[in-house]
């Protein structure tokens, strides 16, 4: 290999290796074998780079690769098979019903075919939660049942008799199961399954069957079917560069032979000239055969430049491909990642008031929570809930229930300090993680954010309003668990509500 393309063949090499780099830096974490396989290629590629050994590596990668997209894969078919069959024991329900049981038939020859791609559960989803919708509204004795909050267990008979009632309940609680197993800690879940086992109305199962299906989908969308599809792309780009790489090792070889069968060539015609002198005895025969001898060299000579010359081109054209696919996959992994960001940054905000959303808080106390286990301190979680808000939709309407939200939210975000976060956990409540607060601490700061919300100057249609929330907040001890502390606020707001609202009730109100 001359100077030029061996200069031109390092330059390519680098491309790939800072490639490789990057790649690894997109991935780190994702998968430990994924990281580690990174890792092997990049050491093959630097320094002096082993091709072989990168071929064997990059088929590697590619079967891991193969293999993370078969697990999104698997999670959308387990998904999809857990509708079915709520769809199944639902059609079951609507015998009754011939346009609903027609609609359920046609939702089931849907659900039946491949789901390769988890966008695709979305629509299904929706369908799916449409039709729990209209047959609910097919239930003959709503107008009984709606307005019914948790109730007494004679109350629970009446609703568990009905076969469609009971039939969601048993769905929801199935589907509510086996997403539990994959995030068991989820506060959102284990609230969903309390309110459920103790009971609920018609109207509080379907508003669970909501907040069930969001939390799945939103997972779902945010996590795997963006990973899935940057593993897609990024499985078939690195198989077109494992080919790329698989021709020049190929082109190579093949040049190295012919080279060798040129130098064997031209070591006879030496050893023919050298004959030539000992055997000669006139000097006119041993000039014309020198002659001879030179011109049978300069033409070995020619022909292997030319053939080296085919090589380099063959060459050049098999790394410009393999540039051009770098910078492809380049441009991709660079929009999936601002993808990725976005998806992460929607899925974790809260559309109404822009606050961090209760996946974000499950987040952020997951991590604070193991923090705090380590370095000790003090962390608090507050739960604060407008007071009587049910009384400003129904007064003023629901937009101006939506602005009081957003006004509250923003003050809070407002208010927030170092070492404080604030999510909107639904409805009319938020909450905050506080770190670093004595309990006497803890309840001055909250009662200085009570009070500045009772000063916000609310005036709907010309009424001057006056909006209060009531918070219930503890901090961690060392007996608790994840989500101890929040059953705890959550008693301690109760407490608040009964004895008057606009208040804070902390551990201060309840010495040990
Ligand atoms: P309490 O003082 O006991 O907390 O009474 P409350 O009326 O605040 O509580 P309740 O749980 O009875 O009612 C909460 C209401 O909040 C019911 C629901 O319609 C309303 N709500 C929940 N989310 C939203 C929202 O995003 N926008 C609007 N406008 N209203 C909402
Ligand atoms: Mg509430
Ligand atoms: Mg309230």
């Amino acid at each position: 290999m001359d100077n030029k393309q061996l200069q031109s063949y390092k330059q390519h090499n680098e491309l790939l290796s800072q490639f490789i780099v990057r790649l690894s830096a997109f991935y780190e974490g994702f998968s430990d074998d994924l990281d580690k396989e990174l890792q092997v290629l990049r050491g093959h590629l630097s320094g002096k780079p082993n091709f072989t050994l990168a071929t064997v590596s990059i088929n590697k990668l590619n079967r891991s690769l193969q293999h993370q997209e078969l697990t999104v894969k698997k999670y959308s078919a387990d998904t999809v098979s857990v509708l079915e069959s709520s769809v199944k024991s639902l059609q079951q329900d609507l015998a009754s019903d011939p346009e609903l049981t027609k609609e359920a038939a046609q939702q089931l020859v849907t659900l039946n075919q491949p789901v390769d791609n988890l966008f695709r559960v979305y629509p299904l989803f929706q369908k799916a939660l449409i039709l729990h919708r209209k047959a609910l509204k097919l239930s003959p004795t709503k107008s009984e049942t709606s307005k019914a909050v948790p109730q007494s267990d004679s109350n629970q008979t009446e609703q568990e008799k009905q076969p469609l009632y009971k039939s969601i309940f048993e769905e929801l609680n199935l589907l509510i199961e086996s997403y539990a197993k994959r995030k068991p800690n989820d506060l959102q879940l284990v609230k969903v399954r309390e309110k459920l086992s103790s009971g609920v109305s018609e109207d509080a199962l379907l508003k669970s069957c909501v907040v069930v299906l969001r939390m799945i989908v939103q997972d779902a969308m945010s996590e795997a079917s963006i990973t899935g599809k940057v593993i897609q792309s990024l499985h078939n780009a690195l198989g077109n560069i494992n080919n790329d790489i698989q021709l020049s090792i190929d082109d190579t070889q093949s040049q190295y032979e012919q080279r060798k069968s040129g130098h064997t060539e031209l070591y006879s015609h030496i050893e023919n000239i050298e004959a030539v002198v000992n055997d000669s005895d006139s000097l006119e025969d041993l000039k014309a055969q020198a002659q001879s001898a030179i011109s049978e060299l300069t033409d070995t000579l020619h022909s292997q430049e030319e053939s080296d010359k085919a090589g380099q081109e063959v060459l050049m054209a098999t790394f410009n491909a393999m540039q051009s696919q770098i910078v492809k996959l380049q441009k991709q992994t660079l929009q999936y990642k601002k993808k990725l960001a976005e998806q992460l940054m929607l899925s974790q905000t809260d559309p109404l008031t822009r606050l961090p959303n209760r996946q974000a808080y499950n987040e952020k106390l997951a991590k604070s929570f193991v923090h705090w286990q380590k370095s000790g301190g003090d962390l608090s979680v507050a739960i604060l809930d407008i007071d009587h808000f049910k009384s400003i939709n129904d007064k003023f309407g629901h937009a101006a229930g939506d602005k009081t939200l957003q006004v509250m939210g923003k003050h809070l975000k407002q208010q927030l300090q170092d070492n404080e976060f604030i999510a909107r956990w639904g409805g009319e409540e938020f909450i905050l993680l506080l770190h670093d607060l004595a309990s006497d601490q803890l309840k001055a700061r909250l009662e200085t954010l009570r009070m500045s919300l009772a000063a916000l100057p609310f005036k709907f249609k010309k009424e001057k309003v006056t909006i209060t929330a009531s918070i219930g907040a503890t901090s961690f001890t060392a007996d608790d668990q994840s989500d101890d502390a929040f059953e705890r606020a959550d008693t301690y707001l109760y407490h608040a509500k009964r004895h008057g609202r606009n208040q804070v009730i902390t551990d201060e109100d309840f010495p040990q």
